[in-house]
């Protein structure tokens, strides 16, 4: 069978005649809007549990932020480079097993997972466990063994309380206000808290609090703006290490939608929902872009809370209050990516599976590269971006060829202010315009430059070099404000009551990371939290099967 004769997804309704005509003849019980990873698990949880879903993707490639893309013999992902929890000793990690049927392997990226270089030359080392995490933060500060016992003692005391958290998001909506208070009531405490109160609290050690909050990067959020829980679950999330999918981060979406298919659902592509149709007060299905109108037993939007508020309620709903909130709260910041090909072995470079931090700056408030309009003028220098992260998925992937040319990839990533693109939103794609186009060549020669003076021994194997910007992320993901996470992890964020797996819509249920936290196993339990929600009885079936 040729390669694309296996993939679980195409343009149309279904896999063949056949089934596109049974699509016809039976209503689809689930309608799912955007395949990310919060959109696929819901749709191959709803599955398992016997229901018949359609997913619908706007892109021509499906997974949202796990979906892939290949240049020239080289292949990049877009959104994962180090996943944790995915174990069978976690719960997200069984359940992912479990709704794949045992597909998806993953592949741990080595003892150290995180490499973070500091200003004076400092390194310190993320590891895979949580007794060398500590040891290695003695290391670098002897004296703040309370402080550091301290902080490691929050972040338990987050991730004990998560459980009911999520319990709490799933129950119907005239006793949420109830269960938010007493069963979420622990974690809800540390939503309210920045991480820069409660670290200032911890020590006053600039640079022990620099590197508690180095990893900020996983979140989108500065700590003066972020809830120190989104931070302890970051640390939780990694405790016992990150892991890579085998295969690339394309087996994710490859193998969550063969188990839509295997139950008689199917993933579309290139279908663009334009509104989420409501009669008489209930979500009914969906119109695309066109006209068409697909109808449903129930819809889960998984495009975002945000996303869908402001662009897929008609009208009417978008204005109602409820809706207005949720729109009001800020994305967490845009990105940029430089996409690298190497020719050439590239291991000997100081290139491995853990991924690298290079900070400029002990600061963890320096939120974005300061860069402006201004850097699109070749007389104006552009000036260095204040941390990178560097990424090689090619080394992170055992089944990753790399051929006689020995090919590998490499990923830069730093944050940038939306604002600088959003003025190219709506241009076409690769034909924004010779502004556009300098800008963005000017940016990534300086990315590539302070990159390479980083890793000098990569320089002559740099063979292709892409840079994405905002509206590239906006162009195939859709965010609000090309955000690279969603809605901005905030006190504000977690104290928003619509923020849970059932609105306020009947029939309309929302999943992805916006329902959850944030990342891929965070987008996952909010795909969790809607299927709950949606099927309680057989879900709650389902995973207590899993302990
Ligand atoms: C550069 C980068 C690096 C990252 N690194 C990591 C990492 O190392 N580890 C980690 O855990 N997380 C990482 N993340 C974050 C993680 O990938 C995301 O948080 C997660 O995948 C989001 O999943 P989601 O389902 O909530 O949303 P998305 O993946 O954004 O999915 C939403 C989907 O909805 C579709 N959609 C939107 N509107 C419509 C419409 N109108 N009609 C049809 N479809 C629509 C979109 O096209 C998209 O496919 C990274 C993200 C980025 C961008």
């Amino acid at each position: 069978m040729s390669k694309r004769a296996e993939k679980p997804w195409n343009r149309k309704n279904g896999r063949d005649a056949a089934s596109i005509a049974a699509a016809a003849d039976r209503a689809w019980d689930y309608v799912v809007v955007g395949s990310g990873m919060g959109g696929m698990t819901t749709a191959a949880m709803l599955s398992k549990l016997g229901r018949r879903v359609l997913v619908l993707e706007q892109h021509y490639v499906p997974g949202g932020f796990t979906h892939t893309f290949a240049r020239k013999g080289w292949e990049w992902d877009v959104g994962v480079h180090a996943v944790g929890e995915v174990s069978e000793h976690s719960l997200p990690g069984r359940l992912l097993a479990k709704l794949t049927d045992g597909r998806l392997q993953w592949e741990k990226l080595g003892e150290v997972y995180d490499e973070f270089h500091w200003p004076d030359g400092l390194r310190i080392d993320f590891p895979d466990s949580p007794t060398q995490f500590r040891a290695n933060l003695l290391e670098a500060f002897p004296d703040e063994g309370d402080a550091i016992d301290a902080y490691l003692a929050a972040v338990r005391r987050v991730a004990k309380a998560m459980r009911k958290y999520y319990l709490a998001r799933t129950v119907p909506r005239a006793v949420a206000p109830l269960a938010d208070r007493f069963l979420a009531g622990d974690a809800g405490k540390y939503f309210m808290q920045t991480t820069k109160e409660v670290i200032e609290s911890i020590t006053e050690n600039k640079k022990l609090q620099a590197v508690f909050a180095a990893q900020w990067g996983y979140y989108g959020s500065v700590p003066s703006r972020s809830s120190f829980a989104i931070q302890a679950l970051v640390v939780k999330h990694f405790q016992w290490g990150a892991w890579y999918p085998v295969g690339g981060s394309g087996s994710v979406a490859k193998e969550l939608l063969t188990t839509v298919a295997e139950s008689g659902g199917w993933t579309r592509i290139c279908a663009d929902v334009e509104e989420i149709l409501i009669e008489g007060g209930r979500a009914v299905g969906v119109r695309l872009t066109g006209g068409e109108e697909i109808r449903a037993g129930a819809v889960v939007s998984a495009a975002g809370i945000q996303s869908t508020a402001k662009r897929l309620l008609p009208p009417s709903y978008r204005e109602q209050a409820w809706a207005s909130e949720v729109t009001s709260l800020r994305p967490a910041s845009a990105h940029v990516c430089l996409y690298l090909g190497f020719e050439g072995d590239i291991r000997d470079t100081g290139a491995s599976g853990a991924n690298k931090w290079f900070y400029d700056t002990w600061d963890m408030e320096d939120d974005v590269w300061e860069v402006d309009a201004r850097c699109a003028d070749p007389t104006h220098e552009v000036p260095p971006a204040k941390v990178l992260y560097c990424s090689f998925p090619s080394l992170k992937d055992p089944e990753h060829e790399p051929g006689q040319r020995r090919l590998h990839t490499g990923e830069v990533v730093t944050f940038v202010p939306w604002e600088l693109f959003e003025g190219w939103r709506d241009a076409k794609w690769r034909r924004r315009g010779e502004e556009y186009d300098t800008l963005k060549q000017r940016l990534q020669d300086r990315l590539l430059e302070q990159f390479l003076e980083r890793i000098p021994g990569l320089r002559d194997r740099v063979e292709y070099v892409e840079l994405s910007t905002p509206v590239s992320t906006d162009h195939f993901c859709r965010p609000m404000a090309g955000s690279i996470y969603g809605i901005e992890p905030t006190p504000e964020r977690f104290r928003n009551p619509d923020l849970r797996p059932r609105s306020r819509i009947k029939g309309l249920f929302f999943s992805g990371s916006e329902v959850a936290t944030v990342g891929v196993m965070g987008a996952m339990m909010g795909g969790v939290l809607a299927a709950t929600s949606a099927e309680p009885v057989r879900a709650f079936k389902y995973l207590k099967a899993l302990g």
